[in-house]
């Protein structure tokens, strides 16, 4: 049997409003070649000058991600030929970077699980080629000098499902810090995944591969679960994986090997003499600390202990700032806390994968305690979050108007009962020899009768006394 080992090494442009080294602007989208200036356009004789602003956020980040800080931290000069970072180095931190040593924990099948962090530094984006069938590949620059810190987990992770929750949550927490917009569709959060395998129990690592840009939950899930496979059988064949990057293709849904991986020595890396070291001193340090809002972790934490909540479904609440918001208020009109999260769970979070949240919080609060006075059914719930989506209606009004009320009496209900046992005597011979499972046919029948308003709990009660009858 063999085990997955994964790290990650994740991007994240930062949404200063100027570039990292000179006064451009970061806007995504302009018009290309327009946001450049002769600094970030590499041209020789000119001068970086580090922006301020992205050492600060870079440090939010560290402190957000439990990193210690270096007091004294470095810059260098990362050589290679990029077509589209025409310095021909990119500036980035190599010894000494800015915060190390941090973690962050996940929700998994067997509770809590930290992750280790092993650095963040702070790096200029490169520019962007764009293949173009007419005109060959063109450059836009607006990129290049885009602020970026690169986030290097240690490789603790052991699974697809960890990879995911691991990036998620590294997500959640640089969108509540506020210090890049985080759109995987827009690049500005990229994730470059390293796999190796090894015999479980083993306890040296197996030599990775890695792979580039992976810019989709979904796609992370199938590289891994691909390459996988590839290394175990290669192994298992006789061979031998070799340290190398790979592409992920989207098509096939396979990884294909791009370059042999160069070591770091490869880089020529060296400090950069144009740039001063930098210093954060422990005033900075608690300025920016007090600048970062409540995390993730934080508001899990009263979702659990306050409301009584699952870790785990207390995990899915606060993954998305906007939903965490939604949630508290919300939960300020509803009753029963957990009745409220298991809707939102399991009803908003579907509809809000393509839209906003378009139901006011107060409304699904209203519909969360009809449920939980047993008023409306969990199903009838369900289907009305969906009804009045998008729509401005009173919630009471609707359940009345349209006669979604719960139907609690047991005489009312034994009626329809005994008719869906006269309905089908062969259900009710399969039910009374040991196969009880098609008490769910008939749950299913006198729903059907009562168009889903039926008390289901009542329901099963009264066929589980007459169907022995
Ligand atoms: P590089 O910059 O050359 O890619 P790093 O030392 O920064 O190398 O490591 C890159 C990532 O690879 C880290 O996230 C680390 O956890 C992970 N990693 C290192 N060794 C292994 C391994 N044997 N299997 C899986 N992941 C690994
Ligand atoms: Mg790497
Ligand atoms: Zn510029």
């Amino acid at each position: 049997m063999y085990e997955m080992v994964i790290g990650l090494e994740v991007h994240c442009e930062l949404n200063t409003e100027t570039k990292i080294f000179c006064g451009c602007k970061t806007t995504f989208g302009a018009e290309p070649n327009t946001q450049v200036c002769p600094v970030c356009m590499g041209m020789p004789g000119t001068l970086p000058v580090l922006n301020e602003k992205v050492v600060e956020y870079a440090i939010r980040a560290g402190l957000a991600t439990n990193c210690k800080i270096r007091e004294i931290s470095k810059q260098d000069r990362k050589n290679y030929f990029y077509p589209d970072l025409p310095k021909a180095y990119q500036i980035s931190q190599y010894d000494e970077p800015l915060c190390e040593n941090g973690f962050l924990e996940i929700e998994t099948q067997n509770g809590t699980k930290k992750i280790g962090i092993t650095r963040i530094h702070i790096e200029e984006d490169a520019g962007k080629l764009i293949h173009d069938k007419e005109k060959g590949t063109l450059i836009d620059s607006n990129r290049c000098g885009v602020p970026l810190i690169e986030i290097v987990s240690e490789p603790d992770i052991r699974s697809a499902e960890e990879a995911i929750a691991y990036f998620k949550k590294l997500r959640a927490i640089i969108l509540y810090t506020g210090i890049s917009d985080c759109k995987m569709n827009e690049g500005s959060l990229r994730c470059d995944v390293n796999l190796s395998v090894r015999k479980k129990g083993a306890e040296q690592f197996g030599t990775r591969t890695e792979m580039k840009n992976l810019n989709s939950f979904a796609f992370i899930q199938k590289a891994i679960e691909y390459e996988f496979k590839r290394q175990v059988e290669l192994i298992e064949s006789g061979g031998e994986v070799i340290q190398e990057t790979r592409r992920y293709d989207q098509v096939s849904g396979k990884t294909f090997s791009m370059r042999t991986k160069e070591d770091s020595n490869d880089y020529r890396y060296f400090p950069d003499p144009d740039l001063m070291p930098i210093i954060t001193s422990k005033e900075k340090l608690a300025k920016i600390r007090s600048e970062i809002p409540p995390l993730p972790d934080e508001r899990k934490k009263v979702y659990v202990q306050n409301y009584g909540l699952s870790s785990y479904d207390a995990e899915l609440l606060t993954n998305e700032k906007e939903v965490a918001d939604y949630f508290e208020k919300a939960a300020h009109y509803a009753q029963n806390k957990k009745t409220l999260a298991n809707l939102i769970i399991t009803e908003v979070l579907k509809l809000v994968e393509e839209d906003d949240i378009k139901i006011p919080p107060k409304s699904l609060a209203e519909i969360s305690n009809l449920a939980n006075d047993n008023k409306i059914n969990s199903s009838v719930a369900k289907k009305l979050i969906k009804d009045i989506w998008n729509k401005d209606v009173d919630v009471n009004e609707y359940v009345n108007k349209h006669d979604l009320l719960q139907i609690n009496d047991k005489i009312l209900l034994k009626q329809y009962v005994l008719e869906a046992i006269a309905d089908d005597p062969k259900s009710v011979l399969d039910y009374k020899s040991g196969k009880t499972i098609v008490i769910k046919s008939f749950i299913g029948k006198v729903m059907g009768k009562t168009g889903g308003r039926a008390n289901p709990v009542i329901v099963t009660q009264l066929l589980e006394q007459e169907l022995i009858k």
